[in-house]
């Protein structure tokens, strides 16, 4: 067992370290401020090859592995957890489902553009009525010559607002249940989808977040993807790699905070003295750093084994649930840390605050990675 980091990880964190100060640090508060979704900043991923973090280099990607893509993730959540949602999103729900469900042809035809970045890629599972129990989804998908017509609404799209393409999940057949789901990889600009206005989100302002209608929509027969009827294991299957993004994207935002943190309690002075001296504040900075830790660990291990294509579901799980959680406290004890400057937006804790809520709802909240990891334990697997 090595608890270092590769050479090869190390520069990927320096490369990814050096382009989240340089490129996206000095946008962030503002994006947050004006919700003005990072343009510009995607432009210049593209040249990293962020966009395509871990497809094989034969279908143009970047050709890293995963935990690489973990430190990345981790690297842009320190500076901006919306950037840092947009690559997760595009990499782990839309790419990744790619890369594992895709026939050749399907990879061949999408793959290079997505890894370019000519393609922004969006993840359509949840509905107004399916959150949590996303095996009760509703969208139809009737079946009509040549393909399916798909029906009904998708809600807190993450990309929506601007993304060219996604994966759907329709209802192919409406008496079975879980095993009556299919996901087909759309074009997001075809006739019959409208995209909602913005969410008015508490965090993650430069993200974009919309409901998306589907009305009588076609979808050819070549855009299924996997296997008819075998689509919600397709979405549980790309959301078990997207929860160890999203435990890395909690990293990132906590050790931000304790950055912040760090720096503060050094300088502020209070009874003659900066406030780091005082046992309380110790420990609250202790306290983060120890969980923070902790959370690392059980994130890169989910990520290396996730990597060696081992099963992870647990893993994946423990590492949001710990991470999301271990996040929230170090946000909370950074905004207590900064007293009353903490609460006003002249201080980045306040942002960070504000981004980490959603890090224990989204992709599964922490209740549903609860249930995840008891089935986990009480089925051995
Ligand atoms: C900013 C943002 C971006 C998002 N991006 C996307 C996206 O790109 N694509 C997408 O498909 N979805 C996306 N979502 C949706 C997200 O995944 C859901 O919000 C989440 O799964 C919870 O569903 P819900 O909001 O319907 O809550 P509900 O499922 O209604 O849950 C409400 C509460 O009940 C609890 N609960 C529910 N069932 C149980 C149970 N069996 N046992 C115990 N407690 C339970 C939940 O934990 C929660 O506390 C996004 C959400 C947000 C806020």
């Amino acid at each position: 067992m090595n608890f270092q980091l590769s050479d090869q990880h190390r520069l990927v964190r320096d490369m990814a370290r050096d382009f989240a100060a340089g490129e996206i640090a000095p946008h962030a508060e503002e994006m947050d401020r004006t919700k003005a979704f990072p343009k510009e900043i995607l432009e210049k991923a593209k040249g990293l090859g962020l966009m395509g973090i871990v497809v094989p280099e034969e279908y143009g990607g970047a050709g890293m592995d995963f935990l690489s893509y973990i430190i990345i993730l981790e690297e842009v959540g320190r500076v901006c957890a919306s950037t840092c949602v947009v690559l997760s999103v595009h990499n782990t729900l839309f790419i990744g489902g790619l890369l594992k469900f895709a026939t050749e042809a399907q990879k061949r035809a999408w793959l290079p553009r997505a890894a370019a970045g000519e393609i922004l890629g969006a993840y359509l599972l949840t509905e107004p009525g399916a959150g949590s129990d996303a095996g009760s989804l509703k969208l139809r998908a009737d079946r009509v010559a040549g393909g399916w017509r798909l029906t009904g609404s998708k809600s807190f799209i993450t990309n929506g607002g601007v993304a060219s393409h996604g994966i759907v999940y329709g209802r192919t057949d409406p008496e079975a249940g879980t095993r009556g789901i299919s996901a087909f990889l759309i074009d997001m600009n075809t006739e019959g989808i409208t995209r909602g206005a913005e969410e008015k989100k508490m965090g993650l302002n430069a993200s974009s977040t919309v409901q998306v209608t589907f009305e009588d929509v076609f979808v050819p027969e070549e855009n299924l993807l996997g296997e008819e009827n075998r689509g919600f294991t397709v979405a549980m299957e790309i959301l078990n790699a997207g929860r160890i993004g999203i435990a890395a994207q909690a990293l990132g935002i906590a050790q931000a905070a304790l950055d912040e943190s760090l720096a503060y309690s050094a300088q502020r002075e209070q009874f003659g003295t900066t406030i780091n001296r005082f046992q309380s504040i110790q420990w609250f900075l202790s306290d983060m750093a120890t969980e923070i830790e902790a959370a690392r660990l059980l994130t890169y291990r989910a990520a290396v084994w996730y990597g060696e294509g081992r099963r992870i579901v647990k893993e994946a799980a423990m590492a949001k649930l710990f991470a999301s959680a271990a996040c929230m406290r170090a946000v909370d004890k950074a905004v207590q840390i900064h007293g009353g400057y903490g609460y006003t937006r002249d201080y980045k804790v306040e942002r960070l605050f504000r981004d980490a809520k959603v890090t224990e709802i989204y992709e599964g909240t922490s209740e549903v990675q609860h249930i995840v990891i008891a089935r986990a334990l009480a089925t051995g697997n």
